[in-house]
């Protein structure tokens, strides 16, 4: 492999990718975002997707929770809507009444039986673009056919052992890096691997994130990437540039909150509650 299948991603490279805001625009020019996911005792990680989509800029957000999560949504994230399940402490349907403009599938989700049969049925009929993460990924590791099921150019989110889930052991960062083009190709996926300096593999070629900071090795941080991707996806940035430009605004608001709060205390809520400044960042 020579080095130009690598590309290093920072405000200069993100750059032409921003979209601005049009004058004339109302939040249907913005799209719709529907997030699932959450079961009883993980439905915060539903909340901080949910809002880390709306700091986005994601015209409408939805989300498909289990019963228990419709309260605590609708008290704390009023611009939210929120579909329920039947069942109260897990999906176990996906149907979606809304026409959404993208879907963010996995945080919060646990893989209960009958939720990943839930996942799976959907699969079959679906075509919206997607964004997996957590328990998405989980699932489909444990059932592979499924993998063939996702529209093309879904956005995989693994960190390191969802990563091992999904395309088995490696040796050394080389043979890590083979699988994952193996795998983006075969399945047709943008696969970002997170950890420090994050890592966008599609179509043979590698995004090394250069935003970010060990501050945010900590619970619900990539519950915020994922509401980020699925907030640009929302606003129609294709979904390798919503990936890239997703990843650097995520790690620069991490970098941005750092500063007052300290790595100890940073939290992911924190890292959401930049992106906005991650954005104004940009100029
Ligand atoms: P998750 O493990 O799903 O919560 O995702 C963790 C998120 O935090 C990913 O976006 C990682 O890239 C980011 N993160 C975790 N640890 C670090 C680190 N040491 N440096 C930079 N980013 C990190
Ligand atoms: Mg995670």
């Amino acid at each position: 492999e020579t080095e130009t299948d690598y590309e290093l991603i920072g405000k200069h490279e993100v750059l032409p990718l921003y979209k601005p805001r049009e004058k004339y625009s109302h939040k249907g020019t913005y799209g719709h975002a529907l997030i699932i996911g959450g079961s009883f005792g993980k439905m915060g990680a539903v909340h901080l997707a949910a809002k880390a989509c709306l700091h986005s800029g994601s015209g409408l957000v939805s989300v498909l929770v289990p019963k228990c999560g419709v309260l605590p949504l609708q008290t704390n994230l009023p611009e939210a809507m929120v579909v329920a399940d039947d069942d109260d402490e897990r999906i176990t349907k996906i149907e979606v009444p809304i026409a959404p403009t993208v879907i963010g599938v996995g945080v919060g989700l646990g893989t209960d039986k009958r939720t990943a049969k839930a996942l799976s049925d959907f699969l079959e009929g679906n075509k919206v673009p997607l964004v997996v993460d957590a328990d998405g990924l989980n699932i489909l590791s444990n059932t592979p056919s499924l993998l063939d099921k996702l529209p093309p150019q879904s956005v995989l989110t693994p960190h390191p052992k969802e990563l091992e889930r999904l395309i088995g052991p490696w040796k050394d960062d080389f043979e890590k890096l083979e699988k994952a083009k193996g795998f983006s190709k075969k399945y047709d996926c943008i696969l970002v691997i997170k950890g420090h300096h994050t890592l966008t593999v599609y179509n043979g070629r590698g995004y090394v994130n250069t935003t970010g900071n060990p501050g945010m090795a900590t619970g619900g941080s990539g519950d915020v990437l994922t509401g980020v991707i699925t907030g640009l996806m929302a606003q129609g940035y294709e979904p390798l540039y919503a990936a890239v430009f997703g990843v650097y605004l995520h790690g620069r608001a991490g970098d941005i909150m750092v500063e007052g709060k300290g790595y100890q205390a940073l939290l992911a809520s924190d890292v959401s509650e930049g992106i906005g400044q991650a954005f104004m960042d940009l100029f």
